[in-house]
């Protein structure tokens, strides 16, 4: 703890050049190098702008609808037997979760940059939708790039981003998933950065991204802070958060990795248990590589081949994890944890039955590890789970393994 104590992490990362420590940095073709430095410039003056900062305030709180409430879960807390257990609702918000947060303020960016579209990719639709929500509300062209498989898997979201006039083009490339849509936009930038601005949906890619999500998501936990404050006069003893890339992690933890008495810990996706290609938990098997644009914790054979992945949840199913993560992880700040499927649906269905709120898979897995650990701490401790996202777009999918289970 002392270790942790003596370093101010806030504020002072990622350095110039986009890295935590070893880790992050701008591994991308010369092509994007210009392109990312005019989007680091227009980052800073727009991020230091009152203007820009108002406006993002304003929009976060009338359309996606900030503040989010933190609310004390009564029956949880009885049920577990332990820690007290408060839930960050971002499921609350517009669109179902907090990637609202980092569409909004991205696509506010590419408005102030005088581009006229918008790009982005998508794994599961989440972040899609996000975006295609947030440039219909602008008025920016928006192109979505989707695997084909993913396509056919979540024809509903498809449909949604249409809706509300996105242009969807699949992507049959490899797995035809999310990895390949990422390299199409990033394909597409290259070609049209002029006109368009790339939305990239977590804390990953190269630099500055990392570093602008996490900005635009770390009102999850400066509103934490407060609210927490104002509830039990003090701050938590431990805070939880599932981690994919680690946008919505990163976000809750940002305000908090000043204070050494709060434990914070992620929680990945283990999947069907901790075999190459069964699983999605990064820090459990994964080794340093170079994915997308950074350096980072990945999932990858002797070879330096990307592992297949997998999990329950289509939003933690990625190969590598944030940059800044790795950082925390190395010094000790942040701790990991993994949940596997069958533990994020039995928390899915526990919150559902004891809370009356359905989670999204996401969100089931920092449930699945505060169920293990909550009845192992004191009776006047605090916890806090960030609930990332609501679950109404897993509901078939999670019915059709349970009943699997079931009968
Ligand atoms: C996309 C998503 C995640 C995973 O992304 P992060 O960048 O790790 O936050 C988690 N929860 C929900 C609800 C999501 O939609």
């Amino acid at each position: 703890m002392s270790q942790v104590q003596s370093i101010p992490f806030r504020c002072t990362l990622p350095d110039a050049a986009g890295h935590f420590g070893p880790y992050g940095g701008t591994y991308v073709p010369e092509t994007l190098m210009t392109p990312l430095l005019e989007l680091t410039e227009a980052y800073r003056a727009a991020w230091d702008d009152p203007t820009f900062r108002d406006e993002l305030s304003r929009q976060l709180k009338s359309y996606a609808g900030r503040p989010t409430e933190l609310c004390f879960s009564e029956r949880l807390t009885r049920h577990l037997g332990g820690a007290r257990i408060y839930l960050k609702r971002e499921d609350l918000l517009h669109t179902g979760a907090h990637k609202i947060n980092n569409a909004l303020g991205q696509a506010l960016l590419a408005k102030r940059m005088g581009k006229t579209r918008v790009i982005a990719e998508t794994g599961a639709g989440q972040h899609g939708i996000a975006t295609a929500s947030v440039c219909a509300k602008l008025g920016l062209e928006c192109v979505i790039y989707m695997g084909a498989v993913d396509m056919a898997r979540q024809a509903l979201n498809v449909y949604r981003m249409r809706l509300s006039g996105a242009e969807v083009r699949g992507v049959e490339a490899g797995q035809k998933t999310l990895k390949e849509a990422i390299n199409e936009a990033i394909r597409d930038w290259v070609t049209n950065v002029r006109t368009t601005h790339y939305v990239l949906g977590s804390a990953l890619g190269p630099h500055p991204y990392p570093m602008m999500v996490r900005n635009f998501h770390k009102v999850i936990g400066e509103e934490t802070r407060r609210q927490i404050m104002e509830a039990e006069k003090r701050l938590p003893d431990e805070m939880v958060a599932c981690v994919g890339g680690g946008s919505n992690a990163i976000g809750f933890f940002f305000d908090f990795l000043d204070e050494p008495d709060v434990r914070l810990v992620g929680v990945e996706a283990g999947g069907y248990g901790i075999t190459p290609g069964k699983h999605a938990a990064r820090f459990e098997g994964g080794k340093l590589g170079v994915l997308q644009g950074c350096k980072t914790f990945i999932l990858q054979n002797p070879d330096g081949q990307i592992d297949l992945t997998h999990s329950v949840s289509a939003g933690l199913d990625y190969a590598a994890i944030g940059p800044e993560h790795a950082f925390y992880r190395d010094r000790g700040r942040i701790d990991y944890a993994y949940a596997t499927d069958d533990e994020a649906l039995e928390a899915f269905r526990l919150c559902a039955r004891l809370e009356g709120i359905i989670p999204a898979l996401e969100s089931s897995h920092a449930i699945a590890y505060t169920v293990k650990r909550a009845p192992r701490m004191p009776s006047d401790s605090v916890l806090v789970v960030n609930l990332s996202g609501r679950g109404d777009k897993d509901v078939q999918e999670a019915s059709r393994l349970m009943d699997a289970v079931d009968s």
